[in-house]
């Protein structure tokens, strides 16, 4: 691999990630009508949580479905197309998830997973956060 062609990759990669950053954006927001209080990404927590309420000992992660693998139309797909380059990342990207929910189950956290394909029904995600904070 040449390293031009390691740079537009990372290049492109980069701005594949900016765009999926707005599902994370949608639950915060969702998260902030309904008055809770959180911390971002807390990087002593295993997986740097997305959001963590830790009063609550109560972490929530947003996934988009593509680099974290989800089984659905959108990251189904895209991840066996892209099986060549990109599975082997989107493979770790989900061990790492798997290790990361777990290690937090065992320390007594709670974790919500929340996927990108999760998002549409903005109703449907405030319910399903309520439940979960408040539960
Ligand atoms: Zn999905």
């Amino acid at each position: 691999m040449d390293k031009l062609s390691t740079e537009a990759r990372s290049a492109n990669m980069k701005a594949i990630r900016s765009v999926n950053t707005r599902p994370e954006m949608t639950v915060r927001r969702a998260v902030h009508r309904l008055g809770f209080r959180y911390r971002l990404h807390r990087r002593d927590l295993p997986g740097t949580p997305d959001l963590v309420f830790g009063p609550r000992q109560k972490a929530i992660f947003v996934h988009g479905c593509y680099w974290h693998g989800h089984g659905c139309k959108r990251g189904g797909k895209g991840a066996k197309s892209n099986a060549g380059y990109w599975g082997p990342k989107i493979a770790r990207n989900k061990e790492r998830d798997a290790k990361a929910e777990f290690d937090l189950r065992e320390a007594g956290w709670q974790v919500l997973v929340l996927w990108e394909c999760d998002l549409s029904d903005n109703d449907a995600l405030e319910l399903r956060l309520s439940h979960f904070l408040m539960g």
